[in-house]
């Protein structure tokens, strides 16, 4: 998911719009913004579709006045079952004492069966099925007096992924979780504030960038000033490094690096690794695009649109149902014939999941008539689910689970398939020694199974780490 918040501009839901549809990526299900105006209170809008179909029109902008609003871009996680229904659409909003709050949650909560359990025992009225909402009846449940306090409290009984935009009536707040597994960062722009899960969003509102939150760190901004906190047991920081290889934007900085030109290191870095003779470099785009880019620069071999993209298609994988997700393949990519035809082509795509994708792909460029084909894959074998906040399906649908490369490389019928290596990606996103094994400087557990969170409502179903 996405979130963006704004404060001290004149309608500042104008800004949230733009940010979140900066921010589509992270989610296309649906869209949400609440505003706070002194006169009207709050006020809040959640829709299915994109933002520029739901947030654009004067009609829907006028009902969300004032200068200070979040705004939450959706798909569905682990976590829930089945498709969105409006009532799971973020952000969330209560009113409690100290006059309420609205929170909007990028990630994933991994005791929310259990405290859900335990609040709608003490008679909590749960609105919606989404983990996220246990936050909003903690806060409201808390004996602290401010709201910023009550965030703390509510938080800290919380475990997993979290980048929380949250909002009062005079204050806007960004909390990540101890782990600091899914980004958040702060810009400035005139006397405004801006809170967003990526830096691509500050762009499209001239924002300039000032810092990420911290892991662990919560900053309450008002227009006057910013304070900072830091509430949570201090850990060293696990930073999802999938957010490197595919979830960011590429025109994103992360930890201060340019997602493109890591993405760029891992390309080369593959080709390094795993070389191979060939014609052509074609990225599965948009994906696969930068990796294969820096494959080719590495490897000399040319670099060419092999494959076309339909830019009126979304993510494929953020659709939720395999169904959907089958046909996507076709709706969203073509083969560019006259390029690939009789020639040696080595495809460059960012993961094998389930494997529908490269599957469909490999078909249409035999179709086309190429010799060969090569996959290389800018991450290692996803054999292990997501419970953070990015929706891998469960483990008896990963490819890696249950198969070898080589079986993989056999099911998918292509003449070789390679994967970078944990350490090749380590080193790409700049960790010139590799991953430190003892304490890894990312969360890697698709990769790995090692999760740096028990995942407790997982292993509460049956789940084995
Ligand atoms: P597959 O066909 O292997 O299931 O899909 C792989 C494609 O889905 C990749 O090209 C990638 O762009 C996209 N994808 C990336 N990350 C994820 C993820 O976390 N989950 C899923 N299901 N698909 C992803
Ligand atoms: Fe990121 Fe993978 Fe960790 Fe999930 S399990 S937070 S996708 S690295
Ligand atoms: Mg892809």
């Amino acid at each position: 998911c996405g979130v963006f918040g704004m404060i001290g501009v004149a309608d500042a839901s104008n800004f949230v719009a733009l940010g979140l549809h900066a921010l589509q990526h992270r989610g296309q299900e649906a869209g949400g913004i609440v505003s706070h105006d002194p006169e009207a209170g709050f006020q809040s809008a959640r829709r299915f579709g994109y933002v520029r179909d739901n947030f654009t029109s004067q009609k829907v902008m006028e009902t969300l006045p004032g200068e200070l609003a979040i705004g939450h871009v959706r798909y569905s996680t682990s976590g829930s079952k089945g498709p969105t229904a409006i009532r799971d659409v973020q952000p969330f909003f209560g009113e409690f004492a100290m006059g309420g709050a609205a929170i909007a949650h990028n990630g994933n909560i991994t005791n929310a069966n259990s405290l859900r359990r335990e609040l709608i025992e003490r008679g909590s009225i749960f609105q919606s099925s989404s983990d996220s909402e246990c936050i909003i009846h903690l806060m409201a449940r808390s004996l602290q007096r401010t709201i910023p306090e009550r965030m703390e409290d509510a938080l800290r009984r919380v475990e997993g992924a979290f980048s929380v935009v949250a909002m009062t009536r005079t204050k806007l707040i960004g909390v990540r979780d101890p782990l600091g597994v899914r980004p958040l960062v702060l810009g400035k722009v005139g006397d405004g504030w801006a809170l967003s899960s990526e830096t691509c969003a500050l762009d499209i509102i001239g924002a300039e960038f000032v810092r990420e939150i911290d892991p662990g760190e919560m900053v309450v901004i008002t227009p006057k000033g910013i304070e900072s906190h830091f509430p949570f047991r201090r850990q060293e920081p696990r930073f999802c490094i999938f957010e490197h290889v595919y979830f960011s934007r590429p025109d994103s900085i992360l930890g201060g690096r340019s997602v493109y030109e890591t993405r760029e290191a891992i390309g080369r870095e593959l080709a390094k690794e795993s070389p191979v003779e060939a014609d052509l470099v074609c990225p599965v785009p948009d994906s696969g695009t930068p990796a294969a880019i820096g494959f080719s620069l590495e490897s000399g071999i040319p670099y060419a649109m092999g494959i076309i993209r339909n830019q009126y298609m979304g993510r494929t994988f953020i659709e939720p149902t395999e169904q959907i997700r089958n046909m996507g393949v076709r709706l969203k990519l073509n083969v560019n014939r006259a390029l690939i035809k009789d020639k040696r082509v080595i495809l460059v795509d960012d993961s094998v999941v389930r494997g529908t994708t490269s599957r469909k792909i490999k078909e249409m460029i035999l179709d086309a008539g190429a010799k060969e084909v090569h996959f290389r894959i800018a991450s290692p074998p996803t054999a292990w689910p997501c419970f953070y906040g990015v929706d891998t399906p469960q483990r008896d649908k990963l490819l890696a689970a249950t198969m070898s490369e080589e079986e993989m490389r056999a099911h998918l019928n292509v003449d070789s398939l390679k994967f970078i290596s944990l350490d090749g990606l380590y080193r790409a996103v700049g960790e010139a020694e590799g991953r430190n094994k003892k304490c890894p400087q990312y969360c890697d557990a698709c990769f790995s199974g090692e999760y740096p969170v028990t995942p407790a409502d997982q292993m509460d179903q049956g789940f084995q780490m």
